[in-house]
């Protein structure tokens, strides 16, 4: 099946019960057993639920993999990867990362002992070179957030391959809908659903893919140990925006091409990160391994303050100042303030996220009234 049959069935079938065409919402916490151990594959809501249960198969269908896992955040799931460690192992990683991947990275797993290099993953040789006999992980993220850099994942791949270690990719920027880590070498794919899967800013979710067996069933202890587990509500809401994922990120594609050529040739801004320009140094590599360029862009504005960049992205009349992304309506974002406040000014500064950065979600709504509003608000 082709990827917009598979985001609208995959995973779904009618309800034996009765016939429903939806899924159903099965909001409940256990299940009835006829006797003891003997039921119909469900006992009690952390472990497995019918609603979730389709919206796992239907994001491992979206990633061309055959095992799915939804958490109730991303960084749940995150979590559930992280908890596969033990103390002594590293990990290595990319410096323009997820703030909260930074945060929990830094701030919870380095205190239980595991030790992150945060490196630049656009050189495999700097990969290879913080290697050694305690490496069990090398997590990416691409396109990076918030200056859209992009990662060759078959590159990084063939390292982690070569090394034998875990190899993770968060393609939460991206969406399945314009990237297929699984199929470029990764052996698990991160989401944060609440983003371009969920798409209408309305759930908290996150998601683990993944096609090995032995892999999917040490993540499922974890999952069911922990219990960082959504409910049947947010599970739905999850499968009910996956149905028009390829439409959505068709439009914020498109969109998202024409306010960065728009912003490009603005006079107030010094620098658009987006990959879909031909001088973007990773351009090329985006051109490979992914669909199209997604509709997320970070601008710099030139000789700006905080206070005139705080102007600026507080004058938006369509836009809303919000952090999340993938969403169908278009958000502006501080990162220096919001997103990434977690990280410390000299680390962020040193890739780019400086404080007259502003990233944009671009939306799907009609692209007169993005361009109408960007003017406004750059003209003060
Ligand atoms: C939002 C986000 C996360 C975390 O997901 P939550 O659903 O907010 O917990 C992780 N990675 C990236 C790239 C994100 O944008």
């Amino acid at each position: 099946m082709k990827f917009a049959t598979k985001a609208i069935h995959a995973g779904q079938h009618p309800d034996p019960t009765t016939g429903a065409v939806m899924t159903p919402i099965y909001q409940t916490s256990t299940y009835w057993q006829q006797s003891p151990g003997e039921h119909k594959g469900y006992e009690y809501s952390r472990g497995t639920n019918p609603t979730r249960k389709a919206l796992e198969d239907c994001l491992a269908a979206l990633e061309n993999a055959r095992f799915g896992l939804a958490f109730s955040s991303g960084m749940a799931a995150t979590d559930t990867v992280l908890r596969l460690l033990q103390s002594g192992d590293e990990v290595v990683t990319g410096n323009d990362l997820y703030g909260g991947s930074y945060r929990i990275f830094t701030k919870v797993y380095e205190q239980l002992g595991i030790k992150f290099h945060f490196v630049d993953l656009s050189n495999p040789e700097a990969i290879r070179s913080h290697l050694n006999e305690n490496t069990k992980l090398i997590w990416i993220e691409t396109p990076t957030n918030p200056t859209m850099q992009i990662i060759d994942i078959e590159a990084v791949g063939a390292v982690a391959k070569e090394a034998g270690v875990l190899y993770v990719v968060d393609n939460t920027f991206a969406s399945p809908y314009l990237q297929n880590p699984i199929d470029l070498g990764a052996d698990i794919v991160m989401h944060s659903v609440t983003k371009y899967i969920a798409g209408h800013s309305d759930v908290v979710m996150g998601a683990l893919v993944t096609n090995n067996e032995e892999l999917y069933k040490r993540l499922f202890f974890y999952y069911n140990a922990c219990g960082g587990t959504p409910g049947p509500q947010d599970s739905f809401l999850a499968l009910r925006g996956i149905k028009t994922l390829h439409l959505r990120m068709k439009a914020h594609c498109e969109n998202g091409r024409q306010v960065a050529h728009f912003l490009r040739n603005h006079p107030r801004i010094e620098k658009v990160y987006w990959p879909g320009f031909e001088d973007h140094p990773n351009h090329l590599v985006a051109k490979k391994q992914m669909r199209d360029f997604g509709g997320m862009i970070s601008i710099v504005l030139k000789d700006a303050s905080l206070q005139d960049t705080f102007k600026v992205a507080s004058s938006f009349k369509v836009f809303s100042l919000a952090e999340s992304l993938g969403g169908v309506e278009s958000l502006i974002n501080h990162p220096a303030t919001m997103t990434h406040g977690s990280i410390p000014r000299e680390v962020r500064e040193k890739v780019g996220v400086v404080d007259n950065l502003i990233r944009i979600s671009v939306g799907v709504e009609d692209i007169e009234d993005l361009l109408e509003d960007l003017k406004q608000a750059l003209a003060l």
